[in-house]
């Protein structure tokens, strides 16, 4: 297959890797030959990295044989497939799909890596709008097994075939939504657990590093989600958190993450941001063992939107679970720990919190009925899953 990454940074260099390493040809498009110089470069490091860990069998020279690079569009008069990773930017996405549309032939199929900018708004500026897809790869590419997939409202079932073909032929997991929804299943449940874990500290229920103990050493998570949010960047989550709330999404009052950005600290890129990283670089946060912090209070919200992902039919518990284990590293699916943590407490914390007023804590339909089922979970031996 003929494929064409536009954009050779963070995401782009690293979605050529993976294509080349399984064997397509590719085509990286970039503004300048400087950038995609230094893509090469790092291309041709992470290819070392991984043929002396024997993650390839094939050499690293053979695979870049395979990659050729330009900065004229001209380049995808012959693909089938194009994905672009170019910054977040409306106005500039819509350029590079008009682009695509003229020179691409009428087969190909055009995908974009946005984590934010509706996909059925990228495919009207095409002829093609069947033919335009959202494929969300995560940082590093080489290395994250998930990929969401994501179709528009126009996106043709061959379409969405093909591109979850394509996921799975490259080596990674795709996890198809049925339509779109805004910040996707990943964001979505992140920004969920930022906006509860934010709520508790602002409302003095516990410490920043009550809730981080609690999701490191309860909930067995990899980072907390204070320092996780450090790591992605404070102005990332607060970028994401807006485009959610923008498109419909129930806001929580919260504005620790905002007065962060404000004051220019976002994080490990900056050396601090909830907490200090010296040098600009992610070290592992020392935290206490113990916490006040309940684990069910922690991922409640972020277990009523799975819900809601659940009913409204976009993607299953399993699903869910997927792109939290591959997306986040979560050593358990998000739906399993609320199983594990009983579907009835995560429902209480909810109704406890909604009384305060926060009306995203309202616990949403599924989650009720499960409760008057008396489907709570593992001691219930049904839950979100089946236990025999
Ligand atoms: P980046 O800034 O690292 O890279 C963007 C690249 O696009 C740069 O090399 C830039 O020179 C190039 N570019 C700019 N204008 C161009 C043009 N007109 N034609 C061709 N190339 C052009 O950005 P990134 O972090 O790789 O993000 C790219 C996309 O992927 C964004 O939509 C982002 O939301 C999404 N995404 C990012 C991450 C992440 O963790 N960084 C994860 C998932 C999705």
């Amino acid at each position: 297959m003929r494929i064409l990454v536009v954009g050779s940074g963070t995401m782009g260099h690293g979605i050529a890797e993976v294509m080349a390493i399984a064997g397509h040809e590719v085509k990286v498009v970039d503004i300048s030959w400087d950038i995609l110089n230094r893509a090469k470069e790092k291309m041709n490091e992470s290819l070392n990295r991984l043929y002396e860990k024997k993650v390839i069998s094939e050499s690293p020279e053979a695979i870049m044989a395979r990659i050729s690079m330009s900065t004229s569009y001209d380049v995808a008069s012959d693909i089938d497939f194009g994905i672009e990773a170019v910054p977040e930017i409306f106005e500039l996405k819509k350029k590079i799909f008009q682009y695509l549309d003229e020179k691409a032939p009428k087969t190909a199929i055009l995908a974009t890596n946005t984590s934010s900018i509706p996909i059925s708004e990228i495919a009207e500026f095409t002829n093609r709008k069947e033919k335009v897809i959202g494929m969300h790869f995560f940082n590093p590419p080489p290395l994250m097994k998930l990929v969401e997939v994501i179709p528009s409202k126009y996106t043709s079932e061959e379409t969405i075939n093909e591109t979850v073909e394509l996921t799975k032929r490259v080596g990674k997991v795709p996890v198809r939504l049925k339509i779109e929804v805004p910040g996707f299943v990943s964001n979505r449940i992140f920004i969920r657990l930022v906006q509860e874990a934010c709520r508790e500290v602002e409302s003095g229920e516990a410490s920043i590093q009550d809730v981080d103990s609690a999701a490191r050493n309860k909930l067995k998570l990899p980072m907390g989600i204070f320092e996780l949010s450090d790591y992605v960047g404070l102005d990332v989550v607060v970028d994401i958190w807006k485009v959610i709330v923008s498109r419909g999404g129930t806001d929580v009052k919260c504005s620790s993450f905002e007065k962060k950005v404000s004051s220019k600290e976002l994080g490990v890129k900056t050396g601090k941001g909830f907490y200090s990283y010296p040098g600009g670089r992610y070290v592992k946060v020392p935290l206490p063992e113990d916490s006040k912090a309940d684990p069910a209070r922690i991922i409640s919200l972020a277990v009523n939107e799975g819900a809601w992902l659940i009913e409204n039919n976009i993607v299953n518990a399993e699903e869910i679970d997927t792109v939290m284990k591959l997306g986040f590293n979560f050593p358990k699916g998000l739906m399993q720990i609320a199983d594990e943590l009983g579907v009835d407490s995560i429902v209480k914390n909810l109704e406890d919190i909604e009384k305060k007023g926060e009306k995203a804590y309202s616990p949403v339909k599924l989650l009720r009925e499960m409760i008057s089922r008396g489907e709570t979970g593992v001691n219930a031996k049904k839950g979100f899953y089946r236990y025999t």
